[in-house]
């Protein structure tokens, strides 16, 4: 499933083609939005934004708002480039006088008003997103200190969108490796350092993801360990599918474990 920082990537290869431009033809084919052509057809596309792993684009009046789910996906090419063959269905087509940008196979597609965006069940209820470039260290760090979630254990906590938005799986044991903590800690037992380096860690992490295109080392590292001929899987995090590897720091080898069903990896000596 895609994370923040994937989202945010698409978002920004659809800026590029979309924003600033007028849409000269348009498909619909998917109920929800059905026969709507019209509200897109010659308007301009103010604005293209991520929220999480949701996608805003402010055409005109309206807001076509997207969520790919699990099998969502957006695809950007130019109109002289040979159409792709997929078994996707078409969900929405839109050209620019240069480039096509088409949404396949995701179910949660809606028109809204600007004004309804921020009262979107969805949109409501996330908190800072740690994967938009324009994230501030202090809306994270406040977020960590509202002792609303002060209870909860750190692993299941950056799983929650309420908590904090564009994180998944792989950030949530990048997260906390680059933080120094272990996975267990709950919120309220952080001292004032470490809720800064859980702050610092959460954005520079997920925003490390977005520029490296989902390689969470250190590119030099990464570089390294290609060149010593590790695998893309084992030589793109510091903890996550590295179990029973050694450590980049420590020495000592990654542990494994399930929660809520999905893995988390954490190295013993260096998380505390
Ligand atoms: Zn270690």
């Amino acid at each position: 499933m895609p994370e923040g920082p994937e989202i945010h990537r698409a978002a920004n290869n659809l800026r590029k083609v979309l924003e600033g431009n007028i849409i000269t033809h348009v498909e619909c084919p998917y109920p929800p939005i059905r026969g709507q052509e019209h509200r897109f057809l010659g308007q301009e596309v103010l604005r293209v934004k991520a929220r999480s792993k949701a996608m805003l684009i402010h055409v005109g009046d309206d807001v076509l708002y997207s969520h790919n789910q699990l099998y969502g996906r957006w695809t950007v090419q130019k109109k002289t480039s040979k159409e792709r063959k997929t078994n996707r269905s078409l969900r929405i087509k839109l050209e620019t006088e240069t480039h096509v940008a088409c949404l396949w196979s995701a179910t949660d597609i809606e028109l809204l008003e600007p004004w309804e965006v921020e009262n979107h069940p969805y949109i409501e209820r996330l908190g800072p997103d740690v994967a938009d470039e324009e994230i501030e260290f202090k809306s994270v760090l406040e977020q960590i200190q509202n002792t609303r979630f002060g209870g909860r254990q750190l692993c299941h906590l950056l799983l929650d969108q309420s908590f904090l938005a564009g994180v998944g799986n792989y950030l949530r044991s990048e997260i906390l490796f680059n933080a120094g903590l272990h996975p267990n800690r709950k919120l309220k037992s952080l001292t004032e350092d470490e809720q800064t380096r859980f702050a610092y860690s959460a954005i520079s992490t997920t925003q490390r993801a977005y520029v490296q295109k989902g390689v969470t080392v250190d590119k030099d590292l990464y570089d390294l360990l290609r060149e010593q001929g590790m695998s893309r899987r084992q030589a793109r995090h510091y903890v996550f599918t590295r179990d029973g590897l050694n450590c980049h720091t420590c020495e000592g080898l990654i542990s494994h474990t399930r929660l809520s069903g999905r893995r988390l990896d954490y190295c013993p000596n260096c998380q505390h």
